[in-house]
């Protein structure tokens, strides 16, 4: 009776474990099966295949937004323009639309003007498309062609720079005045003169220096020039142009003064503003002579990356 008992018991026991086994083998069959199901209905798997490759999918995921990424997976095939522009620095993803458009008529342009020309709205010609600048963004605000001041434009407390620091009557806001006395202070100790020559300018005045080239050379080549009223940095109180003695406009980057700011003027918060064959960006021809004071934080990090302001505003800042 109880050996019986016991060989039932086996039997059971076997039974048991046979279950259990049955079951593990089950669970985690379905619980593969689920995960794959879920798998195959994230964006990664969708991308990858229509031909993207995991570290591209990964990409467009991070950089686009969730409806940009749907319609990518609608198209049911690999975007390489796509795919050159998100590998862009700048890249900015609202703007997605209009490098793609100006690929379209552009297929020349590298990626990297496409994507700095849309992000600084220089797709459109100057002065068209304006919107106000945004003041109350102070030494960080922008000017331009789009940028525009109000006539009535308060640049706060405006001081005259001192006889040895300027050529003729300058002035400038007070931020910007007490750094460049403390710049040119220090290019004096390393025997570089540095003189301003130009700098805070009222919406009347930038009229009429506008007009007078205007009326003299005729409006294309006073808009690659100059700046129409409420377009110039001179109106913020921010700018300044700095020469030395006996430089010109023509020969001033040949200077020892320039060479002197290439090297130390974003230590003082100030940037070259125009540089050279940055016009299709800036506006404005090169300028080696006009600096723009935006605080020493940022014209350190302006000048280490080697872009233009209007790019650094357009991916940074707005
Ligand atoms: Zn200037």
């Amino acid at each position: 009776m109880a050996k019986r008992k016991k060989l039932k018991l086996k039997k059971n026991a076997r039974k048991a474990i046979l279950y259990i086994i049955i079951f593990t083998f089950l669970s985690v069959f379905l619980v593969n099966k689920y995960k794959e199901y879920r798998y195959h209905q994230t964006n990664e798997y969708k991308l990858i295949s229509i031909n993207y490759t995991l570290k591209e999918a990964n990409k467009i995921e991070k950089e686009l937004t969730k409806k940009q990424v749907k319609e990518v997976i609608e198209k049911q095939k690999k975007d390489s323009v796509l795919l050159s522009l998100i590998n862009e620095k700048y890249f900015l993803k609202k703007n997605l639309d209009k490098y793609k458009e100006y690929y379209k008529s552009n297929t020349e342009t590298s990626f990297t003007d496409i994507v700095a020309i849309i992000n600084v709205g220089a797709q459109e010609e100057w002065y068209y498309k304006t919107k106000n600048a945004d003041i109350s963004k102070k030494e960080l605000m922008l000017v331009n062609k789009f940028h525009l001041l109000k006539e009535d434009y308060d640049p706060g407390e405006i001081v005259k720079l001192e006889g040895k620091y300027s050529y003729g009557e300058v002035s400038a806001n007070k931020v910007t005045h007490d750094a460049f006395v403390k710049m040119a202070d220090a290019a004096r100790k390393d025997d570089i003169s540095l003189l301003a020559t130009s700098g805070f300018r009222t919406y009347e005045r930038q009229d009429e220096i506008y007009r007078e080239i205007r009326n003299v050379n005729g409006k294309i080549y006073a808009d690659g020039f100059a700046a129409r009223a409420g377009a110039s940095e001179h109106e913020t109180g921010y700018a300044i142009d700095v020469f030395t003695y006996s430089a010109t406009t023509d020969n001033f980057e040949g200077t020892d003064a320039y060479k002197w700011l290439d090297a130390h003027a974003q230590d003082y918060g100030f940037i070259l503003r125009y540089p050279k064959e940055k016009k299709y960006l800036t506006g404005y021809t090169p300028e080696s002579w006009h600096f723009r004071y935006i605080g020493v934080e940022t014209a350190k990090k302006v000048k280490s990356l080697g872009i233009t302001y209007d790019e650094y505003y357009a991916y940074f800042i707005e």
